[in-house]
């Protein structure tokens, strides 16, 4: 027994089987909407159900879809089921569909300390093995014991044979761990990618915040260098939130791409800057400077990525400074879920 899915202002249409999410569904049929957690925590694959009726398989509260959300008819795509024909409103993303997902065996190419706790990660494919993706989407290391670990490609697409990726020590963490104490250059690995729906939106040319907390500047800077190659489209206003000085590891770079590039500013926020930086700079939570600068968030995109705290405050403050439905676009660095 199935149901139809139809999309509307889209005139497409998907089939659900018994019991299966309405996400898995569309990404099974090749229609990606946007995702990140598919736990119902996020809220990336939120939609407005236009008819029809969808059921929870649990009672359980969603944090991913607010009291006031739900009454006006929003709902999780991830969690929710089908109970019958249903009309529905959400965003889709045909760029990311026409990607093949790949799974690869990859070499160690090189190994750079940036900062105390982050390390960029080198990473070669196998020759004449074309990895494509987009700016600002993510790779899985496949580890032996069938865990996954996701980290983001910071690199630009046109420069696919070596992965760039950085990479924040866990504490605790049981591959960050290894990657920092023992991990060496030519050591294998197994990865599978490209996935992720945080890309650039080309089909605006809305000005854009994009907002990076720690090594959430990978996919940012990603899509900054293709903007770099390609030239702007909007204006571009870069946050990028660490404790300390020394832990803008990019800083320098960032400055210098504001001088060839007129669309982008760039303000590095610190939230504990140390007594002897002598830092002029702005300080506190990188989603607040953002709010002191921007009062009003109508008319613009929002893209950020970094810790689920800094998403879920943005989640929580800038809808009721003017940021559109829609308009929200993000990857929280989610730790993974072993038991899934
Ligand atoms: C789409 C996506 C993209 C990502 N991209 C990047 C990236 O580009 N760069 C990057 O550095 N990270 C990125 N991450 C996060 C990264 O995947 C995790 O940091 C990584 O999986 C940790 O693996 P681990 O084996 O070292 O830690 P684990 O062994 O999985 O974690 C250790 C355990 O300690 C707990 N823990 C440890 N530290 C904390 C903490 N600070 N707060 C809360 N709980 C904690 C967790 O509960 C966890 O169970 C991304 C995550 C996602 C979902």
């Amino acid at each position: 027994m199935t149901d139809k899915v139809e999309l509307v202002n889209q005139h497409r249409s998907f089939a659900t089987e018994a019991g299966e999410n309405i996400l898995s569904a569309a990404l099974r049929q090749g229609i990606v909407i946007p995702h990140n957690c598919r736990n119902g925590f996020c809220g990336s694959c939120m939609g407005l159900l236009h008819g029809g009726e969808v059921e929870y398989e649990s009672e359980e509260k969603l944090k991913g879809l607010s009291d006031e959300k739900e009454q006006e008819g929003f709902i999780l795509c991830c969690k929710a089921m089908t109970k019958g024909d249903i009309q529905l409103d959400v965003e889709t993303i045909d760029a990311v569909a026409d990607i093949e997902i790949k799974t690869l065996p990859c070499r160690v190419h090189r190994l750079t300390r940036l900062a105390d706790d982050v390390m960029q990660m080198e990473i070669k494919l196998p020759p004449h093995e074309k990895f494509e993706f987009h700016a600002g989407q993510y790779l899985d290391f496949l580890l032996r014991d069938g865990r996954r670990r996701s980290f983001s490609m910071a690199n630009s697409p046109s420069s696919s044979e070596i992965l760039e990726l950085h990479i924040r020590e866990v504490p605790g963490g049981s591959f960050t761990g290894q990657v920092f104490n023992e991990m060496k250059e030519k050591d294998m690995l197994r990865m599978q990618g490209p996935f992720g729906t945080f890309i650039m939106r080309s089909d605006n040319s809305r000005p854009a915040i994009l907002i990076a907390g720690g090594t959430g500047l990978a996919p940012l800077k990603s899509m900054l260098e293709k903007v770099r190659e390609e030239g702007c489209d909007r204006p571009l206003h870069l946050y990028w939130g660490a404790r300390a000085i020394r832990d803008l590891y990019f800083d320098e770079d960032l400055r210098e791409w504001t001088e060839d590039l007129d669309c982008l500013s760039y303000t590095p926020v610190l939230s504990e800057p140390s007594a002897g930086d002598g830092w002029t700079g702005a300080t506190g939570w990188v989603h607040e400077a953002v709010m002191s600068d921007f009062p009003d968030f109508t008319g613009f995109d929002v893209y950020a990525s970094g810790p689920p705290p800094m998403i879920n405050a943005i989640q929580k403050s800038f809808p009721d400074n003017g940021l559109e439905q829609g308009h929200f676009y993000f990857d929280s660095f989610e730790y993974a879920n072993d038991g899934d």
